[in-house]
């Protein structure tokens, strides 16, 4: 019943607007129907095949989002069910899901997703990359997907200072990019930032989605 009880005491600290998103990589399924007794429905996912396993094997009312890194050879798998992909950040790839989605009869959901720490990481976007992409012709020319927010992880580290000022810096990123792109839009609304041991912070800096993990399935035994 750790579960269960995990998920009680996160939610007790979490304002109604913000979602949890409960991050089960790794974890069995039996950990995922705990959860779902529990009334957890929104699930998130790094690893498409292990996203489409559990999809299969659990009840069709989850929204499973795809918190991880995507390939584009790999989009087709999950076009027909994915609720939202977090980590958005090539106009390739949203090339990509676009055509899936479009082969689905969808609209995808899609967050951009920044790079705001400091650690090196090959993935996210910076601002401009961002603009750039909102600008083209070809984004405009999408007609199967939807970027309704952006998402970032902070630095590794202790120093909270550090941790709430690129909390900061995202939430900055969302302002301007509402401002500039999507203002007519009420569904660009999604900052999804924190996870286990930083969402106490990301909610301070105006977060509206959580990804946890940890907190509530228990340590993983590999990322
Ligand atoms: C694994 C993961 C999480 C959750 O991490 P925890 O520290 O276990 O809460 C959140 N976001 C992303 C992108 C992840 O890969």
């Amino acid at each position: 019943m750790t579960i269960t009880k995990n998920l009680e005491d996160i939610k007790s600290k979490l304002p109604e607007s913000v979602q949890l998103v409960a991050v089960s990589k790794t974890k069995p399924v039996e950990d995922l129907e705990e959860a779902y007794a529990a009334g957890q429905r929104v699930f998130g996912e790094n690893k498409v095949q292990e996203l489409e396993q559990k999809f299969n094997q659990l009840p069709k009312d989850i929204k499973w989002h795809m918190i991880g890194h995507l390939q584009t050879n790999k989009v087709k798998y999950i076009a027909p069910f994915v609720h939202l992909i977090h980590a958005v950040d090539s106009i390739k790839l949203l090339k990509t899901i676009n055509k899936e989605a479009a082969k689905n009869n969808r609209t995808i959901n899609c967050l951009l997703q920044f790079h705001i720490a400091e650690e090196q990481s090959k993935f996210g976007l910076t601002l401009e990359e961002a603009k750039e992409l909102l600008q083209s012709d070809e984004y405009a020319s999408f007609q199967n997907i939807n970027i309704i927010g952006v998402m970032g992880m902070a630095t590794f580290t202790d120093n909270t200072t550090q941790v709430s000022n690129e909390f900061k810096n995202l939430k900055n990123i969302f302002k301007e990019l509402k401002n500039g792109f999507f203002n007519q839009k009420n569904d660009f609304k999604e900052i999804s930032m924190g996870m286990s041991d930083d969402y106490p912070i990301a909610i301070q800096q105006g977060s509206t989605m959580v990804r946890v993990g940890s907190h509530i399935f228990g340590r993983r035994n590999y990322i």
